[in-house]
C-alpha cells in the first residue's frame, strides 16, 4: 500500500506508547495532562443531559448548524466581552476540543512547504498538526517572559513568508509559564507589521493560581489577524470534546467550511449538556473548586523538588495551568533516563519532543493535576533518588 507524505509526518506512536506505559496503575505518573477525574462535575453534568432528553430529544439528536448551537455562542461571547474581547456571537465557531483548531487552521492557512513559527518548546501535538499539512515547523526563542521578540523578528526577516505564527501565552504547555504583558504586546505588534495571522491557544487561562489575569492577544487585535481558541476539556470535562474558535466573521466562515469538510459539526447532544449546565450551573464558581484542587498539588509539587531535588536542577514556578517544566544539568538526557524511572514506578514526559528540532535532551514535564499530594511527594523521591545516583 501506498501511504500519503501527510500520513507519514504523523509520527505519534511514541507518545501513544508513553502513555499507555504509564497509565499502568502501579506507576505514579507526571507525563499526561489529564484533568483529575475528581473535578469532573458529574452529577450537574448528568442533569444537565437528563434535561436535555427529557425536554429537547428529538433536537439533541439530530444534526445541528455547522457554526455550533447559537445559545452556546452567545454564552460564549458574553463571557469574552467580559474579559474585554470586542464579539457577538458570529465570531464563534463551537469545534471538536481545541485539538480540531489546530487542524482547522491547518486547513485555512497552510499549503505544503509552508513555513509555521511556534515557541520553542510548543505542544507537541501542535507540531504533528503542522506537520501534517507538510510544512516546516521554525522554532523562536523563549525565556521566562515567554516568546522573545528579537528572535521572531530576525525570523519573520529571514522568512517573511511565514504563514502562521502558532502561541500558547498563558501557562504554556509544555513550560507552564506566563508571557509578560509587553511580551504580549511586543510579539503582536511584529506580527501586525508582518500581517502574520496567529493561533492563540488558551486551554489552561482559566486554571490561575496566583497574579491577575493578563490581557490576551485577542483582545489587542485591533488588525483581525489574531484566531483565539478556548477548550472546555480543561475546565469542564475533556471526554465532552468541545471547544471554540473567536475570530472575525470572515475568518469564522472559513473555518466553517473547513469544519464541515471535517465533521460537518459537532456534537449536537454534548454542546446541548454544555449550554444546559452553563444555564444553571456558575462556570466560574467550578473553576474555582478546581483551582484551589490544582494550587494546592502546584504547592505540593514545587515545595517536594525543592526538598529533595538535587543541586544543578531547575524548574519552572507556574500561576497556572497544569504542567512544569525541569531542566536538568545540560550533558543528562531525559529521554534515556526514562525507563529506569518507569521501572521504579515514576513517569514523566522528556522534554525533547516538544522542541521543534528536538535538539534539546535535559528537560522534562511535569503534570501535578492529575495525582494526589500524597502520589507527589512519592513520585517526586523516586526521581530524586534515581538522579542522585546518576549526576
Ligand atoms: N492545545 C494545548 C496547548 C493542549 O495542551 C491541548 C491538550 N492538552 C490541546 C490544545 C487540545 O485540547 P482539547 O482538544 O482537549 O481541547
Amino acid at each position: 500500500m501506498r501511504f500519503s507524505n501527510r500520513i507519514q509526518q504523523m509520527d505519534t506512536t511514541v507518545l501513544r506508547e508513553l502513555l499507555a506505559l504509564t497509565a499502568k496503575p502501579d506507576i505514579i505518573s507526571f507525563a499526561g495532562g489529564l484533568p483529575a477525574p475528581e473535578s469532573f462535575p458529574v452529577e450537574a453534568l448528568r442533569q444537565a443531559s437528563d434535561l436535555v432528553y427529557r425536554l429537547r430529544g428529538r433536537i439533541a439528536l439530530q444534526y445541528s448548524p455547522s457554526s455550533g448551537l447559537p445559545s452556546l455562542r452567545e454564552k460564549l461571547a458574553r463571557r469574552h466581552q467580559s474579559q474585554g474581547i470586542n464579539c457577538t456571537a458570529e465570531n464563534f465557531l463551537i469545534i471538536s476540543g481545541s485539538q480540531q483548531g489546530l487542524d482547522l487552521a491547518g486547513k485555512v492557512f497552510l499549503e505544503p512547504g509552508d513555513l509555521v513559527l511556534c515557541e520553542n518548546p510548543t505542544y507537541m501535538a501542535a507540531l504533528s498538526v503542522f506537520r501534517s499539512y507538510e510544512c516546516s515547523v521554525m522554532p523562536v526563542e523563549t525565556d521566562d517572559e515567554g516568546m522573545i521578540p528579537s528572535d521572531l523578528e530576525e525570523k519573520l526577516t529571514q522568512n517573511p513568508d511565514a504563514k502562521l505564527l502558532y502561541v500558547i501565552p498563558t501557562f504554556q504547555n509544555p513550560t507552564g509559564r506566563q508571557w509578560s504583558l509587553p511580551r504580549r504586546r511586543a510579539v503582536l505588534d511584529i506580527a501586525q507589521r508582518y500581517g502574520l495571522p496567529i493561533l492563540e491557544d488558551d486551554p489552561y487561562g482559566a486554571l490561575r493560581y496566583e497574579g491577575e489575569p493578563l490581557l490576551s492577544l485577542k483582545s489587542m487585535d485591533s488588525g483581525g489577524l489574531v484566531t483565539y481558541m478556548g477548550s472546555f476539556s480543561k475546565v469542564l470535562s475533556p471526554g465532552i470534546r468541545l471547544g471554540w474558535l473567536l475570530a472575525s466573521r470572515e475568518l469564522i466562515e472559513k473555518y466553517t467550511s473547513a469544519k464541515e469538510c471535517s465533521d460537518l459539526q459537532s456534537s449536537t447532544i454534548a454542546q446541548m449538556t454544555v449550554d444546559a449546565y452553563l444555564e444553571s450551573n456558575d462556570l466560574d464558581a467550578h473553576v474555582s473548586e478546581i483551582t484551589a484542587l490544582y494550587s494546592q498539588r502546584r504547592d505540593r509539587m514545587l515545595s517536594a523538588l525543592s526538598d529533595l531535588f538535587p543541586a544543578g536542577t531547575s524548574w519552572t514556578h507556574p500561576q497556572g495551568g497544569l504542567f512544569l517544566w525541569v531542566t536538568l544539568p545540560d550533558w543528562m538526557d531525559t529521554a534515556s533516563l526514562l525507563p529506569e524511572m518507569v521501572s521504579r514506578g515514576v513517569a514523566y514526559i522528556p522534554g525533547r519532543d516538544f522542541f521543534a528540532n528536538r535538539d534539546e535532551r535535559s528537560c522534562l514535564r511535569l503534570n501535578f493535576s492529575s495525582s494526589t499530594e500524597d502520589q507527589i511527594v512519592e513520585g517526586l523521591r523516586i526521581m530524586a533518588q534515581t538522579l542522585r545516583r546518576v549526576m
